[in-house]
C-alpha cells in the first residue's frame, strides 16, 4: 500500500525530572486517492455549495475585502458588511483615498480593526506604487500589510484560479480529520502535517472550485463539534475514529474577568467622547476614568469579549479622566451616527440616549454578544493601592 511521506516520529523527551511523551502521533495513514476524492467533493459541492456574494466576482480587490473581513468572523456577520463595503469603496483608489475615520466607521461592528487598518494601508499600496494593478505574484502579495499565507493563496485562488492550497478553520478541520491528525493543529508540526495534505490533495486545475468546496464541506458537514458523516460526500476517503475530538488544539487560556470604568457626560444637548490611543485606536468611547477615584451614579453596565478576556465596561455619571483633555471632544448628537464608535461604546450611547426612540445610534446589527444588567456600583470598583 502506498504511504504518505509526511511521517511525524513519536518521541519522548527528558527534562529535568520530568519525562513526557511529546505529542505526536504519527501521520502515517494511507495516501487518499485524490482523484476520486476531488470526483466527490465537486460533485457534492455542485448542488449543495454555498451562493455567497463573493463567489459571484473574480475581482481580486472584491475577494481581497471577504477575505480580511472573514478572519475570525462567520459569513452571516460578514455578508451585510461586504455588499455596504463595496457599495462604499468599490476599488482599491476610493479606498486608498478615503480618511481613515470613514474606514473604521465602515468596519464599526465586525471587530478586529487592525484589519481595516491593514486593509487601507494595502489600498495605499495598490492605488500608488502599483498603479491599481494587483500583483498575481503570492510572495509579492505577502509583501501588503495583513497578507498572511492563507489571505494570498485565496486571493491567488479565487482570483486567479491559481492551484494553491487554503487551510484555514474550515478546511483545516477536515484535513485533520481526514487524516485522523493526532498533532495539535496549532503546533508548528501540525501546521505543516495539514497544510502538506492539502497541497497533496490539490487538483492542477479548478483549484477555485476545489478550494471552495473544501470550505464548503467544513462549513455545512465536517461542522465543529460532532460532524454529520452520514451526509458526508467523502466519507469512504475519511480516518477520523473519534471526529469530534478533532482537531486537536492548545487547550484555550482560561478567561479573565476585568472592568473598565468610562463617563457618560451631557452639555447643552452634546456628549464628551475620547480618541482611542490603545484599543479600537483611531475610534471614539467614552472618555475612561480613574477607576480608583470617586465614580458618580452608574447609569450603565454591559459586558463584551475581547481576546480572552470579558469586560465589562461600566459608564458613570462623574468621575476623574485618565486621558488628557486634547483627546476629548464635545459632539453633537446628530454627529455621532458618522463616527467610528466600537461596538459597546455605540450600544452603551444607545442605551444611555435611548429615552428618545428617534435617537437610535444602530447601523448594522451588532457583532458581539452583549448582556446589558446593572450590578451593584460597588461591585465594580477596582481595588486600588492604598
Ligand atoms: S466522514 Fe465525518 S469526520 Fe470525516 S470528513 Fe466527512 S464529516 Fe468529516
Amino acid at each position: 500500500m502506498q504511504r504518505s511521506t509526511s511521517n511525524v516520529s513519536i518521541a519522548a523527551r527528558s527534562v529535568g525530572r520530568c519525562e513526557f511523551a511529546v505529542e505526536h502521533s504519527a501521520i502515517d495513514a494511507p495516501a487518499i486517492d485524490a482523484p476520486a476524492f476531488r470526483r466527490r467533493l465537486l460533485a457534492w459541492y455542485r448542488t449543495q455549495g454555498r451562493d455567497l456574494p463573493w463567489r459571484h466576482t473574480r475581482e481580486p480587490y472584491a475577494i481581497l475585502v471577504s477575505e480580511i473581513m472573514l478572519q475570525q468572523t462567520q459569513v452571516v456577520a460578514v455578508r451585510p458588511y461586504y455588499i455596504e463595503w463595496l457599495r462604499r469603496f468599490p476599488d482599491f483608489a476610493t479606498l486608498a483615498a478615503a480618511p481613515e475615520s470613514d474606514v473604521l466607521h465602515a468596519w464599526q461592528g465586525l471587530g478586529y480593526y487592525a484589519r481595516a487598518r491593514n486593509l487601507h494601508a494595502a489600498a495605499k499600496i495598490i492605488a500608488g506604487e502599483k498603479r491599481s494593478v494587483f500583483p498575481m505574484d503570492i510572495n509579492q502579495m505577502r509583501q501588503l500589510p495583513g497578507l498572511g499565507r492563507y489571505t494570498a493563496n485565496a486571493v491567488a485562488s479565487f482570483a486567479f484560479d491559481q492551484a494553491v492550497p487554503l487551510v484555514e478553520a474550515n478546511t483545516g478541520r477536515v484535513l485533520a480529520r481526514l487524516l485522523n491528525l493526532q498533532l495539535r493543529i496549532d503546533s508548528a508540526a501540525g501546521r505543516d502535517a495539514v497544510w502538506n495534505r492539502a497541497t497533496e490533495l490539490l487538483p492542477r486545475t479548478n483549484a477555485r472550485d476545489y478550494n471552495s468546496a473544501l470550505m464548503d464541506l467544513g462549513a455545512l458537514i465536517c461542522v465543529p463539534g460532532p460532524p454529520k458523516c452520514s451526509l458526508c460526500p467523502v466519507r469512504p476517503f475519511c480516518r477520523a475514529e473519534e471526529p469530534a475530538l478533532l482537531p486537536r488544539k492548545r487547550p484555550r487560556a482560561a478567561l479573565k474577568y476585568i472592568t473598565e470604568h468610562h463617563r457618560f457626560s451631557l452639555r447643552k444637548g452634546r456628549v464628551l467622547l475620547e480618541q482611542s490611543h490603545t484599543r479600537w485606536r483611531g475610534m471614539w468611547i467614552l472618555p475612561r476614568l480613574n477607576g480608583c477615584g470617586a465614580l458618580g451614579d452608574l447609569l450603565h453596565s454591559t459586558e463584551f469579549p475581547f481576546t480572552h478576556h470579558r469586560v465589562t465596561l461600566a459608564v458613570y455619571s462623574g468621575g476623574e479622566f485618565l486621558a488628557p483633555p486634547p483627546q476629548r471632544r464635545w459632539f453633537a448628537f446628530d454627529e455621532l451616527s458618522s463616527l467610528p464608535l466600537p461596538s459597546p461604546h455605540r450600544r452603551a450611547l444607545d442605551h444611555l440616549f435611548a429615552a428618545s426612540p428617534t435617537n437610535s445610534l444602530q447601523r448594522f446589527p451588532a457583532a458581539l454578544p452583549s448582556t446589558t444588567r446593572m450590578p451593584p456600583a460597588a461591585s465594580l470598583k477596582t481595588p486600588c493601592a492604598r
